[in-house]
């Protein structure tokens, strides 16, 4: 949530802040603003919107500055508008600072400042954060220690980069909960909330772990902890291509990404499979054999899509491995005293890695004794670096900011996760074979299935104008229809709800008439004959029925409006493959609908404050 972006060095800062600040408008896009350090004194940039706005601002003026930081905002604190945009100023105007988190004590801090006579302009945390540093800064006249001593003050969550005028060769970066990395250069660095906005640069990157702060200058850098102990930082490769996060002639990130998904389901699975033996091999997860031979149990913990797959996963785990698996929203578990018991092994799942509800369940669930692994896209990110041990999805950069193909192979990763329990335990080497050989399939499934969606686009323009949506499942299918609601709420703002199909009756049915979409993923499995119930419970009622079919199921048409087809696997795979149609039903109606797909408002990728 929020991108961050400074540069120190040769080059002109603002045209390689604002490519930053593109690269990181998904993480928030509420509004942009840029601070450059010339001729000793700020020039500041601030406007609402988009990054575009912030850009076309530029067009009036010519900036040399090799000095500056850039914000994308995504508010928490103060409605989105031109003065509660990042940077924010001290009141001397020597300070300048961008932040992503939350001030918690920002409130009392504020009052405590505004008793000594400084002043706020805006609403927010944010700038509470750079007045305090400005009043230590008067008081010290050290800009390093004024950023350290306020910093030994807050509560709550920041990453921040932070000037000051009468310094114009530093840069001070630090973070406690929200990502901040920094790229290092020939004679120059980039700070930013991820690699994206700095491998066009370099590919030498720094991670700065929380509490810990990076003082750099054109000549070097010093790393430090906020207490002021001096740590060596390990200089990391960013091992993603440039084009990856480029959209690659599609018109969208979301598109591309859907159309990625057979690479990706791939990706996810490349050398962890062993076919002959019916097993897999997850590197990543040797630190922890003994307790996963242990464990008694399993908690995942996820939340938004990332949740669903869980819940897909705990019907794979349970079904292969017979371990009780609970899946917990994290934003919930962190605060209701979860019981954790001995050989309790807890999974966190999230595409950035740096989800900060995730992260918070997961430091409960560490300090408690659990063993605690993670499932996440993002290589180096805080959650991967903060687990035991984990495994990767190498679904490479998902910027689009619905979610799409993380979904697709964090199950991928959770059913070789219950393999790899299962075979520990009871599943056979026959079972497992068959399982490998399933999994091998699917790429090429996708791949068949996304050379031909006209059908879908046809489904998007006769609904388009629809203000609800139900989407039903059962067993393993159910999450999958949450998931289908979930991408269609989040990028067209149509409502949409997902249920499990019999639990229909139990209420939603009263929402049914004629004017109702109604979504079944109804594919061919020992719970066929119900699901088709269900649906003859909603076409009684007229209903409109779109069905996600298993190829070759022509029955399903006497009841069905419109069928989607996808091809024939086993329950457990089928929400991979049905996520994908309804992935891209949810594009199209978005897109006809005029959205900005990938850029739907109030959300923004990456969750990094609670
Ligand atoms: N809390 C700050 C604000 O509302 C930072 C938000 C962000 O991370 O973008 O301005």
């Amino acid at each position: 949530m929020c991108g961050i972006v400074g540069y120190i060095g040769n080059l002109q800062a603002a045209s390689v802040l604002l490519n930053g600040l593109k690269r990181l408008e998904y993480r928030g896009y509420d509004s942009a603003g840029i601070s450059l350090l010339e001729y000793g004194k700020f020039e500041n940039l601030k406007k609402v919107g988009k990054v575009s706005v912030l850009e076309s601002m530029f067009d009036e003026h010519e900036f040399n500055s090799t000095l500056g930081i850039a914000h994308t905002r995504w508010a928490t604190h103060g409605e989105p508008n031109d003065v509660n945009a990042h940077p924010h100023q001290d009141n001397s105007g020597k300070i300048s600072l961008v932040h992503n988190g939350i001030i918690e004590n920002y409130s009392s801090l504020k009052a405590q400042l505004m008793k000594s006579g400084y002043n706020f302009l805006s609403e927010t945390d944010s700038e509470v954060l750079a007045v305090f540093i400005g009043s230590l800064y008067e008081k010290f006249g050290d800009f390093e220690k004024a950023v350290r001593l306020a910093l030994m003050e807050v509560r709550g969550t920041f990453g921040i980069t932070v000037l000051c005028s009468d310094d114009p060769d530093c840069l001070i970066a630090a973070r406690r909960g929200s990502p901040l990395i920094f790229g290092v250069g020939d004679g120059e660095y980039i700070v930013a909330s991820d690699a994206s906005a700095i491998i066009q640069y370099t590919r030498s990157v720094v991670y700065l772990n929380d509490n810990e702060m990076a003082v750099i200058r054109r000549n070097g850098y010093t790393t430090k902890t906020i207490q002021n102990e001096e740590i060596i930082k390990q200089v990391n490769q960013i091992e993603f291509e440039l084009e990856s996060i480029e959209k690659g002639g599609f018109e969208h990130f979301m598109l591309k990404e859907i159309f990625e998904q057979a690479k990706t389901v791939k990706d996810s699975m490349r050398g962890r499979l062993l076919p002959d033996e019916g097993k897999v091999r997850l590197g990543g997860l040797l630190p922890v054999m003994e307790q996963l031979r242990n464990a008694k149990r399993i908690i995942i913990t996820a939340c938004g899509t990332s949740w669903h797959s869980a819940l897909v996963g705990e019907y794979i785990i349970e079904s292969l491995a017979q371990i009780p698996v609970e899946v917990e929203y994290a934003s919930e578990f962190r605060y209701r005293n979860p019981v954790i018991l001995p050989n309790d092994l807890v999974i966190a799942i999230s595409q950035s890695g740096e989800t900060a509800d995730t992260l918070a369940a997961i430091r409960e669930a560490s300090q408690k004794g659990a063993t605690v692994i993670g499932i996440v896209n993002v290589v180096g990110s805080t959650i991967a670096r903060e687990t035991q041990a984990g495994i990767y999805l190498h679904a490479g950069p998902e910027i689009g900011v619905a979610s799409t193909k993380a979904f697709t192979s964090q199950i991928v990763v959770l059913s070789l996760i219950g393999i790899m329990l299962g075979r520990m335990r009871n599943l056979s080497a026959t079972d497992g074979k068959s399982l490998v050989r399933e999994l091998m399939s699917l790429p090429e499934k996708i791949d068949r299935m996304l050379e031909n969606t006209s059908s879908i686009l046809q489904i998007a323009e006769s609904y388009k104008k629809n203000k609800n949506f139900l989407y039903l499942g059962r067993g393993y299918n159910f999450p999958a229809a949450l998931e289908g609601a979930l991408k269609l709420k989040e990028i067209s703002y149509i409502h949409a709800e997902g249920y499990p199909a019999a639990e229909m009756k139990h209420g939603p049915i009263a929402l049914i008439d004629e004017n109702m979409p109604v979504v079944f993923i109804a594919t061919k499995d020992e719970i066929y004959e119900k699901v088709i119930s269900n649906i003859e419970e909603v076409s009684a009622r007229r209903g409109k029925i779109i069905a996600i079919a298993t190829e070759g199921d022509e029955s399903i048409k006497k009841w069905a409006k419109h069928v989607i087809y996808i091809p024939e696997t086993i329950p457990m795979f089928i929400p991979i493959l049905a996520a994908i149609p309804m992935q891209l039903l949810a594009y199209h109606i978005a897109v006809k609908l005029g959205r900005d797909v990938d850029k739907p408002r109030n959300l923004a990728k990456s969750v990094t404050v609670e």
